[in-house]
């Protein structure tokens, strides 16, 4: 019998919100890094300057994002937040967005801003998770700025480019922040490190075509969407992983419409072989549903991708947001 996914979080307190730690990955570049990077605990960060910061991306929770504009506050000075960007629109880097300061000018690509705009989750989750997460005192804040392709904006002297892989990736709205003087990546979602990725309302085959085009900026630095930060040669271990798990969906996908199997009739015959210690395996049934629609040239059906997930796991997504 499945464990009761409402103990899940009680087993797991290395995932608590108090085990979030800001990490300066340059001089007044700071990753957030939330473990355990699982559904709904995502990374975030900021880029400092002369006059205030650039924050990338809020929190899932009113309490994960106050936790993360607190220790941003105490290791600046209390440096003002003029500039934000979120990644995509995805509701663990977005929530919080209202905890920002009235004046900051929040940037987004104009495809998350409407999927922001749409989200049905922020107004109460549904129980594909467990325990059902409470975002708190939060609100919808949409970006002030909505952009359709690549932008540069400047934090006083630093340079930051906000960049679109050209078409759907993880979403059909992501957003990377590069900065190219520093080297730094903040990947959003384009990255997981160490945990299954998500591609279900974006694209396989273009989530694999992003993990060249991310290679091809040669960061020192990698701030994933979810995960530890990577340096050095974990950058391209990393990205490699991204490389054989996209390959390893599209084959299945490929496999399974040729025997007419469906999504979830190729996952639960499926060995994960050296993905089978990623958190989050059920992905792969997410995953499916996507290149089975695209190949099919047809929408996805989120809720029913959803809900084949839960039933391949036997029980709801585990969270500990
Ligand atoms: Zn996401």
């Amino acid at each position: 019998m499945p464990t009761p996914p409402n103990q899940l979080a009680d087993r797991n307190p290395a995932a608590a919100p108090d085990a979030a730690r800001l990490e300066e990955v340059r001089p007044g570049v700071h990753a957030w890094v939330q473990p355990d990077g699982s559904w709904w605990v995502n990374n975030a960060g900021a880029v400092g300057g002369a006059e205030g910061l650039l924050v990338i991306d809020t929190c899932a929770t009113a309490d994960r994002t106050q936790r993360f504009l607190t220790a941003l506050a105490d290791a600046t000075g209390g440096a003002p937040i003029r500039l934000a960007v979120n990644t995509h629109q995805h509701g663990d880097h977005t929530y919080g967005n209202s905890l920002l300061p009235a004046a900051t000018v929040l940037i987004g690509h104009e495809e998350m801003r409407e999927g922001l705009r749409t989200d049905f989750i922020i107004d109460g989750c549904p129980a594909f998770w467990a325990p059902v997460p409470d975002w708190g005192p939060i609100e919808r804040r949409l970006p002030d700025v909505a952009i359709t392709a690549s932008t540069t904006v400047y934090v006083g002297e630093r340079r930051v480019d906000l960049l679109h892989p050209g078409g759907p990736a993880h979403t059909t709205g992501d957003l990377v922040a590069w900065l190219p003087d520093d080297r730094v990546l903040f990947a959003g979602d384009l990255v997981f490190a160490g945990l299954t990725p998500l591609v279900f309302m974006g694209s396989v085959t273009g989530a694999l075509a992003a993990v060249d085009w991310l290679a091809d900026l040669e960061p020192e630095v990698i701030v994933p969407g979810h995960g530890p930060v990577l340096v050095g040669g974990e950058i391209d271990r990393v990205l490699n992983e991204h490389r054989r798990y996209y390959e390893f969906v599209l084959a299945l996908a490929e496999g399974g419409l040729a025997r007419g199997a469906t999504p979830l009739e190729v996952a639960g015959a499926v060995d994960l072989g050296e993905f089978a210690g990623w958190a989050d395996a059920e992905r792969l049934v997410l995953n499916l549903h996507r290149d089975y629609a695209d190949r099919a040239g047809q929408e996805i059906d989120l809720v029913a991708a959803l809900c084949d997930a839960v039933t391949w796991l036997g029980h709801p997504m585990p969270t500990s947001v």
